[in-house]
């Protein structure tokens, strides 16, 4: 099973914008250019929401039937682990091998020294076409690889075997570490391809921590020129690894976006196209913000329960922030009070929560504090779902714009969000 060049992934939490969002990609093919679909939810989210794994690939089937989608489309069992694979196993094709924790983690001294020997003709430096310095490897350099990058790659390989023998060859497999403090440097990427190829782990896409902050939801945090560096670096990392290492031919990046990384979407299009590479972008649920915007629009009832969610919201804060505290940053200083909220109309409310960094409504605090109370809607129940399906003919076209306007469109295409 092959993943095309370019893919997205997109998360639906309450899994009711499966054919709003695949619009997007309709659009983008009838400009000629082919995105493959990848529907992502992680456990943390099925467990907030109560859901299980098949029902993202109901969703995603369900759309594609509608619609008349004739092309590839994948379900991913996104930052996935040993303890929790096998709810995904028959759901899911693209599995996301979340091996983060595992790094640092302690193992044997005969598989460092193993690592370094198969490493070995790499001591010196080595030449990556077209980035500029060499790099060296000095064999400090590689033992230090091996204790920290060894444990995260052996479990890389458990996890992996574990679906090759329940799935055969019909998925596809990615390995992330993104969800760390310190990004990983493109000669680390480089020594970890090495590891997963030594271990037999056959993976088509890898997602680094990158530099920079990937908050939830917000922009890109950080210094958009050494990002762009750092991400060709990799991908020629990448297409070098391929032939060293006898990797898949179509491996590539995957940036787990958290979305709306809008600052940098110029450098991945613009990389990626100099290389005329793939790359696949992940994003996290903002569809579900945008059904939060259109219930804004919608008026009274709709109105009602955004800001009733956003006051419980407030009073949990802990709660609901405690999971993401590494992926989100908020300013509890600029977070506007209920009484002021309350009072707010359908446009004031949608606009605020809207990421358009032209408005001056826009307020990311309240963006990304919203992004992680799905958890209250979804105690609301019917509620919430009953007026979202009311309503699907203000959300729809807000779902499919934000996919291909501000995520699509500038990524794959070049164009500038409008
Ligand atoms: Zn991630």
């Amino acid at each position: 099973m092959k993943l095309n060049k370019y893919s997205f992934g997109i998360g639906d939490r309450f899994a009711r914008q499966g054919l709003a969002q695949l619009m997007a990609f309709q659009k983008s093919l009838e400009n000629n250019l082919l995105i493959t679909p990848v529907w992502n939810k992680s456990y943390r989210e099925h467990k907030t929401v109560h859901s299980i794994p098949q029902s993202v690939r109901n969703e995603a089937d369900e759309a594609v039937k509608v619609s008349g989608w004739e092309h590839e489309y994948r379900v991913d069992a996104d930052h996935i682990n040993l303890t929790n694979v096998e709810d995904f196993i028959e759901s899911s094709d693209f599995f996301t091998i979340d091996v983060a924790e595992y790094i640092n983690s302690k193992v044997e001294e005969e598989e460092i020294e193993q690592f370094i020997k198969i490493n070995s003709k790499f001591i010196g430096e080595i030449e990556i076409p077209s980035i500029p310095e060499p790099f060296y490897i000095g064999r400090d350099f590689l033992w230090h690889i091996g204790e920290k990058f060894l444990g995260a790659i052996m479990e890389a390989a458990k996890i992996y075997q574990y679906i090759k023998v329940k799935k055969g060859p019909s998925f596809i497999a990615e390995v992330s570490m993104d969800e760390v403090e310190e990004p990983q440097t493109p000669v680390e990427l480089f020594m970890i391809l090495s590891g997963l190829a030594q271990y037999g782990v056959e993976i088509q896409t890898i997602a680094p921590k990158f530099t920079g902050r990937f908050n939830k939801g917000v922009d890109y945090v950080g210094d958009v020129k050494t990002f762009q560096k750092e991400f060709e670096e990799d991908l020629l990392v990448i297409d070098y690894a391929i032939r060293e290492f006898n990797l898949p031919a179509n491996l590539k990046l995957s940036v787990h976006s958290g979305s709306d990384k809008f600052s940098i979407y110029e450098s991945i299009h613009n990389t990626i196209k100099k290389y005329d590479k793939g790359v696949h972008v992940k994003t996290a649920g903002t569809t579900w913000l945008e059904e939060l915007a259109g219930l804004a629009l919608s008026g009274r009832q709709g109105l009602d329960l955004a800001k009733e969610i956003y006051s419980k919201a407030l009073v949990r804060y802990d709660e609901l922030t405690g999971p993401y505290a590494t992926v989100i940053n908020i300013r509890r200083e600029n977070l506007p009070q209920p009484k002021e909220v309350n009072r707010w109309d359908s446009i004031k409310f949608s606009q605020t929560l809207r990421h358009d960094q032209n408005n001056p409504n826009y307020n990311p605090e309240f963006r990304q504090l919203l992004h992680v109370a799905y958890k209250i809607a979804a105690e609301s129940g019917d509620q919430f779902i009953s007026l979202v399906n009311d309503n699907k003919d203000i959300i729809g076209p807000l779902v499919t714009e934000n996919i291909l306007n501000k995520h699509i469109d500038p990524i794959f295409s070049g164009k500038k969000i409008v």
